[in-house]
């Protein structure tokens, strides 16, 4: 048991300070202010972070921390948490541990008693998912798939009857490949790619994923993609004569079919589509 009551010990802390994702408008007050009062700040790519603390003006020690070396560069971490110092934890960009390093020091620091404080701030996945046009909850955020065929299919076939959104993250040489993937696992899904979220060529993609497959020859940036979750295989273990019968009795009570419709897939989880399908059978 272990708990943290952040602003009330003077314990050494472990801040986990987001940075923009591409406009840096978006680097907030506050990460700036920890940014410039830490001891050290820790980061994956010193050039890169440089250039970031250069922007803002802020002169500080910066070390490096990397999935690589994790297991050394925690320790050297949490040395510096028992020294009495205070660490900012950064990544290239968007927040630290979200498909980049830090889970290993923020496991150990916490686990030793010292403060993990996470400040508010850019995101990738989050960005793409509000702006989807997909169910935002539950969502299923999987990072990024694993190159190779063979193992990706397999981690696909994992999620296939997920009901919730999947977020992944994507290389551009690889997302064709990888729709196709998706394409051939989970079948054509309505998704949305989002590219290059908040740049100046901010762009986002949205139908199913075979609409889209011919756009994907040579399309440049970072991207997310967004995949709606199984809608059927969630309804598998509903009886569908039940679901029917709902729906004649919501209908005869006075309901038009589409409200009723409406009313028993948002009671029962079953999709629309899967209802309107039952329905027009048994009118056929
Ligand atoms: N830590 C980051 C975050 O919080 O979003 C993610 C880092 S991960 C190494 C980099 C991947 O995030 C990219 O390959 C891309 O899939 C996604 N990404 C990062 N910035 C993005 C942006 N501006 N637009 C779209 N995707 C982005």
């Amino acid at each position: 048991m272990n708990r943290q009551k952040s602003f009330e010990n003077d314990k050494p802390t472990l801040y986990l300070v987001p940075t923009p994702i591409g406009n840096l408008s978006e680097m907030t007050p506050r990460a700036i202010e920890v940014l410039k009062s830490v001891d050290v700040i820790a980061c994956e790519d010193t050039r890169t972070s440089g250039q970031l603390l250069k922007h803002f003006e802020i002169k500080n020690r910066l070390i490096t921390y990397q999935n690589f070396n994790e297991d050394p560069a925690a320790k050297g971490i949490i040395n510096l948490l028992s020294q009495g110092h205070n660490v900012a934890l950064i990544s290239d960009a968007g927040y630290p541990l979200i498909s980049d390093p830090g889970q290993r020091v923020v496991s150990e620091a916490s686990a030793m008693g010292f403060n993990v404080v996470p400040l508010s701030g850019p995101n990738a996945m989050l960005n793409a998912l509000v702006a989807s046009g997909l169910v935002v909850q539950p969502f299923l955020f999987a990072g990024f798939l694993p190159a190779g065929r063979t193992d990706c299919l397999k981690k696909l076939r994992e999620y296939r009857s997920y009901p919730m959104t999947l977020i992944f993250y994507e290389a551009p040489h690889r997302i064709e490949k990888m729709m196709k993937n998706c394409l051939e696992v989970l079948g054509d899904r309505r998704c949305c790619i989002a590219r290059e979220l908040t740049k100046m060529h901010e762009e986002f993609l949205r139908g199913t994923i075979r609409e889209l497959l011919p756009e994907l020859a040579g399309l440049k940036g970072e991207m997310v993609v967004v995949i709606e979750g199984n809608r059927d295989d969630y309804s598998s273990d509903v009886d569908y004569g039940e679901i029917l019968t709902m729906v004649n009795e919501a209908v005869a009570a006075g309901m038009t079919t589409s409200a009723a419709i409406r009313q028993i897939a948002s009671e029962t989880g079953v999709s629309k589509n899967k209802i309107y399908e039952l329905v027009h059978q048994q009118e056929n």
